[in-house]
């Protein structure tokens, strides 16, 4: 319980500068700053592992172009292709990383859906039982 309310507290604070356009971690991955474990990149998308991974497998789908997708709330018409995109690279690359008896895709929006990179992102998590999907 106290780790669900610092990882809420954690969303609550990000959120206050969600929509400032500022950088997030993820463009410090994308331009190779930080290190990030790479699984998977193409002229679109990056996928990598989690730093914090929630079960054998979990990696993360990114566009490599923000280009005002903080969130997937954000997203306009304009980005049909790149949210399609995503979604297949991250069937592919469950495929590559084993997933064969299937896997969860989840995409975390806003304060109430306790997202704290704004930056859009796919979570893949896969390699055990998934439980109580909606805490
Ligand atoms: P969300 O709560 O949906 O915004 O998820 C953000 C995810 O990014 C979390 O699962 C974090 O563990 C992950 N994350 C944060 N920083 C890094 C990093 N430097 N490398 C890999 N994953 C990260």
């Amino acid at each position: 319980v106290r780790a669900m309310s610092s990882e809420v507290e954690k969303a609550q604070a990000a959120a206050s500068g969600a929509d400032s356009g500022a950088p997030t971690i993820f463009d410090k991955i994308i331009s190779k700053e930080i290190p990030a474990q790479v699984i998977y990149e193409d002229d679109q998308a990056l996928a990598f592992r989690d730093i914090s991974p929630q079960g054998p497998v979990h990696f993360l789908v990114i566009p490599k172009v923000r280009n005002g997708l903080t969130g997937l709330s954000k997203a306009t018409e304009e980005h049909k292709p790149l949210l399609g995109h995503l979604l297949y690279v991250a069937a592919q690359v469950a495929k590559q990383e084993g997933l064969a008896k299937g896997y969860r895709v989840t995409i975390n929006d806003g304060p109430d859906g306790s997202q704290s990179v704004y930056h859009l992102h796919l979570h893949i998590i896969g390699g055990r039982q998934m439980t109580a999907p909606f805490g």
